[in-house]
């Protein structure tokens, strides 16, 4: 089927409206009508060519919700009319060790919602800045918030899983200090899930006007990291550390404020590396630097209804189709609270 779609043809090119296919749903295949997709920062960096290996035509989009409009004969999980999400990945292998751990976002085979060979034309994946998408049924999330809700839920499918694995897998909760370093698209869902885990949240931010709003997203304290004072104030008093900062920093600034044992972990992707830190602030105190990427489909799963339950769902801004190219220029300023959301009706234009 063809359908409208915002993409780009090169990495210097602007992204436009173009014609797309979808492949007709397979036996096990849910085709979603969608309604909304969130803008991701890697959306930017991919479509512009900025990491290594982008394919074109480039669809981007991975923050994708919408209503089921057909199933395959074999999908039993899920009918036309339910309202669904589909996140940064399509499919994987479905049979290595990361597969049959339910672990399939450590799959070296996982297919990401854009930019991934297939088979299919044009050989490519293509993402969520579209009307339809056609996906295996494994790989389709359940969302239970009230429809009305549905365009701040988008963000939840790449900000609100990206942050919301390494608190579960690191087992914040109650009694715990957190600290969550950078207030952005990432940042401000790490705030309100911790802060929903019932740990003490400490915001770090370099920006004095976003102190305010970091106490309204729930943070219990919030600390400007360029102020030393401030820093030293929390000085080995935290359990675990999520950083959310893509842009290469000091994390020794950060590493004396854990405790012993404690963990911090990056989820940003930084172009060039952040300096080495001094290896000597972990072993004093058996700390630890981890990475985490997005997080499984039964996590996923998880953290939708875990949101649904506590009511919570990303602050957003919603932008037409034709606005996007705008918005990647006003989120490099960091123009953004704290997502854009771009409502798919306005694709048909
Ligand atoms: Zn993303
Ligand atoms: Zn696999």
């Amino acid at each position: 089927m063809t359908i409208k779609a915002y993409g780009a043809h090169a990495g210097d090119r602007p992204l436009e409206s173009m014609d797309i296919t979808r492949r007709a749903p397979g036996v096990h295949d849910v085709q979603i009508e969608i309604a909304y997709c969130g803008v991701c920062h890697s959306d930017l960096h991919q479509v512009r060519s900025e990491w290594a290996g982008t394919l074109f035509p480039c669809v981007p989009g991975h923050e994708i919700v919408g209503r089921v409009s057909a199933v395959g004969a074999h999908v039993s999980g899920f009918q036309p009319g339910d309202l669904v999400g589909v996140g940064c990945m399509v499919d994987s292998c479905q049979h290595c060790e990361e597969c049959d751990a339910g672990m399939e976002n450590y799959c070296d085979d996982m297919v990401a919602t854009y930019n991934s060979p297939i088979s299919d034309a044009p050989g490519h994946t293509l993402g969520g800045y579209a009307q339809q998408i056609v996906v295996h049924e494994r790989y389709v999330l359940r969302v239970r918030h009230p429809e009305d809700q549905l365009a701040a839920v988008a963000p939840l499918l790449c900000a609100g899983i990206t942050t919301y694995s390494p608190l579960r897998h690191w087992k914040v909760g109650p009694g715990q200090k957190v600290g969550v370093v950078g207030i952005g698209g990432l940042g401000h869902m790490g705030i309100k899930l911790a802060h929903a885990m019932g740990a003490h949240v400490v915001a770090f931010t370099t920006s004095e006007s976003k102190r305010q709003e970091a106490l309204a997203l729930g943070a219990d304290e919030v600390v400007v990291s360029r102020n030393a004072d401030e820093m030293k104030a929390h000085s080995k008093s935290l359990d675990f550390i999520l950083n959310t900062v893509a842009a290469p920093h000091d994390l020794d600034a950060f590493f004396v404020l854990l405790k012993r044992d404690g963990t911090m972990t990056l989820v940003g992707a930084p172009a060039s590396p952040h300096p080495s830190p001094q290896i000597f602030n972990l072993i004093m105190k058996r700390r630890s630097l981890a990475g985490s990427l997005i997080g499984s489909i039964p996590e996923t799963q998880e953290m939708l209804d875990f949101c649904a339950e506590h009511g919570i769902v990303a602050d957003i801004e919603m932008i037409r189709a034709d606005e996007i190219n705008a918005a990647y220029e006003r989120m490099l300023k960091g123009d953004v609270k704290y997502r854009f959301v771009i409502d798919s009706a306005t694709l048909a234009s």
